[in-house]
């Protein structure tokens, strides 16, 4: 798909040869980037502000810098860079690489890999950032070795990856919206212009302005709300559940309709660990009758799970399969 002009660079023709790729991971307020070796191994690793508040335009700047001071660092160690996978939030048309939409970062219909490699000199290939952290968990992660995989990021917003028979399904970069389910019957705005989404009750925001909302109290975020439920603050409790049992909602449509084995969860919301997985796994056994029962299990791989499926897409995309992703499924 994608070739360099820098001489320095070996073609995609060429799969044997040495080298690393370059793995970035452009969240709304941080940047993840690091040069992988060819058995995935960081040989350095970066961590940026995103410069959302300037606009469109700086974002794209911020990226292009970053790529070019990763590929200083690999020709510093002597890793000719093969490849760059980048992963973004929003809606990501792999097969045309375009940005479609991401509301976070200001983005409509940017052609975000031939720009980068304008840029750059650079061959990039885009992703989408939960997919890809999706297939780092089939590979790397809570999922080695699983086929039918449902993984679910929770954090200000929620987005899921499926992967069905050992593919990721995409659908132009449409699939996998599970934010926007409905769920319950309290209806509640969502940033999406609808309303009662699963977004409003369970995500990492919504679980912390209900909880301010409601009891008066400001807090600095959805740990502080799951510290308090552990604690037994009977508002966090009645806010958590009802975020667990969305939740279990919302995943019982998803079992019914694609029947995962294996339900990882993710994000800021999963690292409270046993107080979400518990009624969420109570929550789906209670909805279920015939279907298969999946597993519910915490993802391993937290916040590098994005920037390990860009790595992983990025060897792909030159013909090397990774030692760990010779388990996992296939990037694209
Ligand atoms: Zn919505």
């Amino acid at each position: 798909m994608a070739t360099s002009s820098s001489p320095a660079t070996p073609g995609p023709e060429d799969p044997g040869a040495p080298g690393c790729v370059i793995a970035l991971d452009v969240g709304g307020t941080g940047m993840k980037g690091a040069v992988l070796d060819r058995d995935m191994r960081p040989v350095e690793t970066v961590h940026r502000p995103t410069p959302r508040a300037d606009g469109p335009r700086a974002v794209l700047d911020a990226i292009a810098d970053t790529l070019i001071d990763l590929n200083r660092s690999a020709t510093g160690h002597g890793l000719p860079v093969r490849h760059v996978g980048l992963a973004v939030p929003g809606i990501v048309d792999d097969r045309l690489q375009r940005a479609v939409w991401s509301a976070n970062l200001g983005w409509r219909g940017l052609p975000l890999a031939s720009l980068l490699q304008e840029r750059t000199g650079l061959p990039v290939t885009l992703g989408h950032d939960v997919r890809a952290g999706g297939v780092a968990e089939c590979a790397l992660g809570a999922a080695r070795g699983a086929q039918d995989v449902l993984f679910v990021a929770i954090g200000t917003g929620i987005a899921a990856a499926l992967v069905c028979d050992g593919r990721p399904i995409r659908a132009a970069g449409y699939a996998g919206e599970l934010g926007h389910i409905a769920v319950g019957s309290e209806a509640l705005a969502c940033a999406c212009g609808g309303s009662g989404c699963l977004e409003t009750v369970a995500s990492a925001a919504a679980v912390a302005t209900a909880y301010t909302a409601r009891s008066g109290r400001p807090v600095s975020g959805a740990a502080d709300v799951a510290a308090l439920t552990a604690q037994g603050d009977p508002v966090a409790r009645e806010v958590w559940t009802r975020a667990a049992t969305g939740l279990a909602q919302a995943l019982a449509t998803v079992t019914t309709l694609l029947a995962p084995e294996l339900i990882v969860l993710g994000g800021g919301l999963a690292e409270a660990g046993p107080l979400l997985l518990d009624p969420v796994r109570a929550g789906l056994e209670e909805h279920l009758t015939f279907q298969r029962r999946p597993s519910v299990v915490q993802a391993e791989l937290g916040d590098r799970a994005a920037c390990l499926g860009a790595g992983l897409a990025a060897w792909q995309a030159v013909g090397h399969t990774t030692p760990a992703a010779r388990t996992g499924v296939p990037v694209r």
